[in-house]
């Protein structure tokens, strides 16, 4: 495998993890992004690295995987690169989910029997362990699960530690170079166009994020990838408050529905600076990057039910960012089928970040024909909710 080249299109954390990964496999890694690296979704999100949100299933695995990877990832970057490893800021805290009416209580009690059934930690807290453990959490509580494997990450930060090691492995990185086609030769893509010229390869990663759906049919493959907004608060620092990433019992039904319009739920974390980050919200909008107040001001609303001490905390700005989302709510992982030499990663909706270094480990194992860490099948490119609504066919010689 020494000498095949692989271009990674996209650096974000997803993108960089699969450098990361190619490259310290001995493969010769170019990543190219149209902007920065790690300036898009992977900025403009969380840091949470959660199993507690994810129900038994594939998704879960790999949550499982990229758990168990991320401190040993950490490790061995920090080995090389004390300071980037220490910037990523490594915490793992645990997520505490709060039920605040009784058909809450019940869901997550029959959600998390099904957890403890795949593998996952939990522990039901009393009242007066969710006091001690939240001490500023909603009393009005009717229960609450404490999920000690949750961590959180500075996402941007993550991503420049993964793409500092590849870097360090012999990787490059092209920055302000767009993708614009594939130049390909009996099916199979051998080039692609860009903003700065020809790039020519053995094998192409489709890293977009949510502009995975655009950039794929540009290449002439396209697979169901599409942008879901969400936006977040962030307040002033503040004294020590928020102690876990703690989140609404609500929350997990919002990630596994595929409504458009707009639903919100509590997710209050935070961060080593003193800021607590207070979201989400989900909405189908396209690229519309407009923050709307209605949006912000439901979040808030949701956020002061279960953190009434917030009450008056200034908030000192808000963000918003589109999380690549596929309609059956699993990423994609794998070879094009009607494309050869073409990969896809991506899809993790509000997931990547966590699930970067898990999907980057299964796409080496993929492409070197390695045994993998788990069942990639759930992955695959070629299922409907990927490859439907008209995303199904080549488009030849797509220059
Ligand atoms: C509000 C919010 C909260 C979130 N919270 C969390 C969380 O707590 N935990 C978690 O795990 N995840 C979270 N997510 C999701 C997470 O941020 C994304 O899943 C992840 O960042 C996706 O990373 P990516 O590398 O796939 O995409 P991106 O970071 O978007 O990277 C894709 C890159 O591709 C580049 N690109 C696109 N088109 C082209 C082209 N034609 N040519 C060249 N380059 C191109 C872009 O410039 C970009 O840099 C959240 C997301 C949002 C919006």
């Amino acid at each position: 495998m020494y000498g095949t080249r692989v271009v990674v299109l996209g650096a974000g954390i997803v993108g960089c993890a699969c450098a990361r990964e190619l490259a310290l496999a001995g493969l010769e890694v170019t990543v190219v992004d149209r902007g920065a690296a790690a300036s898009a979704t992977t900025a403009h999100g969380e840091g949470n690295v959660l199993v507690s949100d994810k129900g038994p299933g594939p998704e879960l695995e790999l949550a499982q995987l990229s758990r168990r990877l991320w401190p040993q990832v950490l490790t061995a970057v920090a080995e090389r690169l004390a300071h980037a490893a220490r910037a990523v800021e490594w915490e793992p805290k645990g997520g505490i989910v709060v039920a605040t009416t009784d058909a809450g209580a019940r869901e997550l009690t029959r959600f998390a029997a099904g957890q403890r059934t795949a593998g996952v930690h939990t522990e039901v807290l009393d009242a007066d362990a969710l006091a001690d453990a939240e001490p500023y959490v909603t009393r009005e509580h009717t229960a609450a699960l404490h999920y000690p494997e949750d961590a959180q990450v500075q996402p941007a930060a993550a991503a420049a530690a993964l793409l500092a090691d590849a870097l360090a492995a012999g990787a490059v990185l092209r920055t302000d170079c767009e993708v614009l086609a594939a130049v390909t030769r009996g099916g199979r893509i051998t080039g692609v166009r860009t903003s700065s010229g020809l790039l020519e390869a053995d094998w192409f990663v489709n890293a977009a994020g949510p502009w995975s759906g655009e950039l794929s049919t540009r290449l002439g493959a396209p697979v169901d990838i599409r942008p879901r907004r969400g936006d977040v608060l962030v307040t002033t620092p503040l004294p020590p408050t928020v102690f876990h990433k703690v989140y609404d019992a609500d929350y997990v039904g919002a990630v596994g529905s595929s409504a458009g319009d707009l639903q919100t739920s509590a997710v209050v974390e935070s961060t080593r600076g003193g800021s607590v980050l207070v979201g989400s919200s989900r909405r189908r909008v396209g690229f519309d990057d407009r923050l709307r107040p209605e949006v912000l001001s439901a979040i808030a609303v949701k956020a002061l039910r279960l953190f009434p001490t917030l009450a008056g905390v200034p908030v000192m700005r808000a963000y918003g960012g589109f999380r690549p989302y596929v309609p059956d709510h699993l990423p994609i992982i794998g070879a094009d089928p009607r494309l050869t030499g073409l990969w896809h990663v991506g899809g993790h909706e509000g997931a990547g970040i966590g699930l970067s270094v898990g999907s980057a480990r299964l796409l080496r194992e993929l492409m070197l024909d390695q045994p993998t860490a788990m069942d990639p099948a759930p992955f695959r490119v070629d299922r409907p909710a990927v490859l439907g609504g008209g995303a199904g066919t080549v488009v030849e010689e797509a220059v």
